[in-house]
């Protein structure tokens, strides 16, 4: 995901779906990411996957034991940050699931930095329309880890 951060002025969004072998854990480890796929539709400020190349990765993905649990994708500011269209859009995947996941995960690459600026936000099932931004904790690296998940902050 970090080799596409938008840190040129040329360089246009990039993202896919992301995966782990175990969706419901408490501590979700990220094992595998898709995208950006040929025929994604990319601008400076957007990004339209491919739905069929999607699917494809997903299956792909499954086959492995890998479940889809969220999106990430790029953005060309130094501290990214959800648009209302990145809300709504992961909340459309998580409906997808039709009440098989309790969340899906928006990850948000930035463009400043080393390792480059990371924003991570869930959408909840339970509880419509909140969003939750995941911060590090004791972690000083930039993952989904344990610490991670264990300093769920939720905004308005
Ligand atoms: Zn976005």
């Amino acid at each position: 995901m970090y080799v596409h951060a938008q840190r040129r002025p040329w360089q246009k969004e990039a993202g896919g779906e992301i995966f782990s072998a175990a969706p419901s854990a408490t501590g979700l480890v990220i094992s595998a990411a898709a995208g950006p796929h040929p025929r994604d539709h990319r601008r400076r400020h957007g990004w339209i996957p491919d739905a069929a190349a999607a699917d494809r990765a997903r299956h792909a993905a499954f086959a492995l034991g890998k479940h889809a649990v969220g999106l990430w994708h790029t953005h060309p500011e130094p501290w990214p940050s959800p648009s209302d269209l990145d809300r709504q859009t992961t909340h459309e995947y998580l409906e997808t699931f039709q009440g098989q996941r309790s969340r899906y995960l928006l990850v948000i690459i930035g463009n400043r930095g080393s390792p480059v600026s990371m924003a991570v936000w869930a959408v909840s099932a339970e509880r419509q329309g909140v969003w939750l931004e995941l911060t590090e904790s004791a972690s000083r690296h930039a993952s989904l880890d344990d610490g991670a998940m264990d300093s769920l902050r939720p905004t308005e």
